[in-house]
């Protein structure tokens, strides 16, 4: 109990804690002292006095002094232990990873609201409700995600931090079936597709994240590798589970890694463009797994496809079994 006590205080500073309620200071002396109005008693000379270091205040107008839990008690008329809760639960709010969970599963429960999200998924093939469970895919119909946020007590700044609002105030994904991107288990990003004429594909800001299901494809002998979720989710109703998938042809260093963290063989099913950007980027990323020592083959797909209209045009699992036993290597 009492090292949970001084894990809280650690994680939300006194400091901290009272800015984010709009308590303006300013320093005095050199030992991380800061000084501003009471919150607690009304005053128009400045006495309360929080020292940084040793996550304490003290106010010399109304007497009252200690930690940040009894900075709580004193300020919302809370007992020591109802004080202990709303701080656990400041703590949350505060936490970009809860954050960014919380906006995954609103998305998830507008998935059913939403007909035209729907409509998408089955326009892309992804019609198994098992599947978009695992997925966890959501929709973002835009516009109602930061009054939901808002609501559960999380701070407009941090929604802005993380992107999840824009500079201007609006959630940032907008008419998008939303991918929730995880790294150690942890959503780091959101993935939307869009799925009206806006810009096709849109992360909020921050890293990528893993492979997609690392953790359980990186078991495999052979993996596949593909450029999109749409890609993979067709791949995994066919009954191809070994499939991961990086968002886009590129590969993050972190990414990189774990594809080439043990032998195996990787199949590259990246898109039959036009241009043949896909096949160039297959081919580059072939050189480099190969200096790696891992065993990198080259899915060649019926001209413009990849691999979600493959089967969404009528290809089916021992088709696209063909195709890999054929890949080049
Ligand atoms: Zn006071």
């Amino acid at each position: 109990m009492s090292e949970d006590l001084e894990k809280l205080k650690q994680r939300l500073p006194l400091l901290d804690y009272l800015r984010r309620q709009n308590w303006t200071a300013r320093p005095v002396g050199r030992g991380g002292e800061f000084v501003g109005l009471c919150p607690l008693h009304g005053e128009t000379r400045p006495s309360f006095y929080v020292n940084a270091h040793k996550n304490l205040f003290y106010c010399h107008g109304c007497g009252q002094g200690g930690d940040l839990i009894r900075f709580v008690e004193l300020s919302q008329h809370l007992s020591f232990r109802q004080s202990l809760t709303y701080l656990q639960r400041q703590s949350v709010v505060a936490d970009p990873a809860a954050v960014l969970r919380q906006a995954s599963a609103f998305y998830q429960q507008q998935l059913d609201h939403y007909p035209e999200a729907r409509q998408y998924l089955e326009r892309r093939g992804v019609r198994d409700p098992a599947l978009i469970r695992e997925l966890q895919l959501g929709y973002a119909p835009g516009g109602s995600l930061r009054r939901y946020l808002l609501a559960q007590g999380y701070s407009l700044d941090l929604l802005r931090r993380t992107d999840l609002v824009n500079p201007q105030g609006h959630d940032t994904l907008y008419q998008r079936v939303v991918f929730p991107c995880c790294q150690d288990s942890c959503i780091v990003n959101l993935y939307g597709r869009s799925i009206s004429a806006a810009f096709a594909h849109r992360f909020i800001s921050g890293t990528k994240g893993d492979l997609v299901a690392w953790e359980t494809v990186r078991q495999f002998p052979s993996v596949i590798l593909v450029e999109g979720i749409f890609d993979l989710a067709v791949l995994w109703q066919a009954g191809f589970r070994h499939t991961t998938c990086a968002f886009g042809t590129h590969l993050t260093p972190d990414q990189f890694r774990q594809l080439s963290d043990r032998p195996r063989t990787v199949y590259l099913s990246f898109d039959d463009d036009a241009n043949g950007s896909g096949q160039q980027a297959a081919q580059a990323l072939a050189h480099r797994l190969r200096a790696q020592g891992i065993t990198p083959r080259r899915v060649l797909l019926p001209s413009g496809h990849d691999p979600n209209s493959f089967f969404v045009q009528g290809g089916d699992a021992r088709q696209f079994q063909s195709l890999l036993e054929e890949a080049l290597s």
